[in-house]
């Protein structure tokens, strides 16, 4: 495969086929650094060298009446993972500040629920308030579950820059890994997203038993539904989860592949590098900067992860740059 010249087309305005971007799934090892050559050039003339950092916030953990067959929050899910109500307004604005001292771009504020009720609506409205307040450069991303037009308008004119729900996997393979709703119910929960303005952050789990056609046709269907950013995690198999135990199909360079398909069929959307980077990129972590142009950092919302001081190093070796958001100046050296 002419990696080269898809990369050409593509950055003329063309289209990269389903069967390229499965061959971009199936390419050898040895092609490896073309691809992400050609996943590079596309990156870079949308992004440049900058790699924006988001950092989240667990608002509301495990309890989750839903069975996502890879989610350790999952009333399913039987664990030890930390169980707490929705936190106050207080908590999430002090949130804030970890962010902002880390140079994040945006803070991700993520609760485990099917939909948010009302009063978790007004507790995040009203913090969205008063962290634009205090850093106004400081984007806010929201990710509560399913959404009325109602809610999704509420937290819109709070401040609210972006909301997350991922569609986590091909139309085809979704009900092996969710059976208490449908793919169509997230796609609906996407396109009230985009109706009212908000940004629509939107992505998928690799790693899951899925196909490669598989793979390709959640990132067509994130393309259709004009995402703005696309967080692409890998499972790391979590205990309790009916996904534990499972061997991880997934070896970095996998990964890698995984995220330059992502950046040949949505080539000017953020492309975000999500959990499991640690445990499935391991030492090729760096590469991933090359297809990828985001990433989270300090952890994830019930695992650990890189800590920002490692993240940083790593992207500055690397000869990348932190898009600096303008909150603060960061408290961390
Ligand atoms: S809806 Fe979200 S929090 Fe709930 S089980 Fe699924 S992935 Fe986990």
């Amino acid at each position: 495969m002419d990696w080269k010249a898809i990369a050409d087309r593509i950055l003329e305005g063309g289209k990269i086929t389903e069967t390229e971007a499965v061959a971009v799934l199936e390419s050898s090892d040895d092609e490896l650094l073309d691809v992400l050559q050609a996943a590079y050039r596309i990156r870079k003339k949308y992004f440049g060298n900058t790699v924006s950092l988001h950092l989240l916030r667990n608002v509301k953990s495990g309890k989750c009446p839903e069975d996502c067959a890879f989610c350790s929050q999952s009333t399913s899910a039987i664990n030890d993972v930390e169980r707490y109500d929705f936190q106050t307004v207080e908590s999430i604005v002090e949130g804030a500040q970890a962010a902002a001292d880390r140079n994040a771009k945006r803070y991700c504020v993520v609760s485990s629920t099917r939909a948010p009720n009302p009063r978790e609506v007004e507790t995040i409205c009203e913090a969205a308030i008063q962290i634009k307040q205090k850093y106004p450069d400081l984007e806010i991303c929201s990710s509560l579950g399913f959404l009325t037009e109602e809610k999704a308008i509420k937290l819109k004119t709070s401040g609210v820059d972006r909301f997350n729900h991922n569609l986590e996997t091909s139309e085809n393979y979704f009900s092996e890994v969710v059976t208490s709703h449908e793919f169509s119910d997230r796609v609906n929960t996407a396109k009230i997203v985009k109706k009212v303005g908000l940004d629509l952050c939107c992505g998928g789990l690799f790693g899951m038993g899925e196909s490669m056609l598989d793979r390709v046709e959640l990132a067509v269907a994130l393309a259709d539904l004009d995402v703005d950013s696309v967080p692409v995690n890998f499972l790391d198999p979590r205990p309790g989860t009916e996904f534990h135990g499972k061997p991880n199909p997934l070896t970095p360079n996998d990964c890698l592949r995984a995220l330059a398909m992502v950046r040949f069929v949505i080539p000017h959307t953020e492309v975000r590098i999500a959990g499991g980077r640690e445990t499935t990129l391991r030492s090729l972590q760096p590469l991933a900067l090359y297809p990828a142009n985001s990433m989270f950092t300090a952890g994830y919302l019930t695992t650990g992860g890189q800590d920002y001081e490692t993240d940083k190093r790593m992207i500055e070796d690397a000869g990348f740059e932190i898009e600096i958001s303008g909150a603060k100046e960061p408290a961390l050296a």
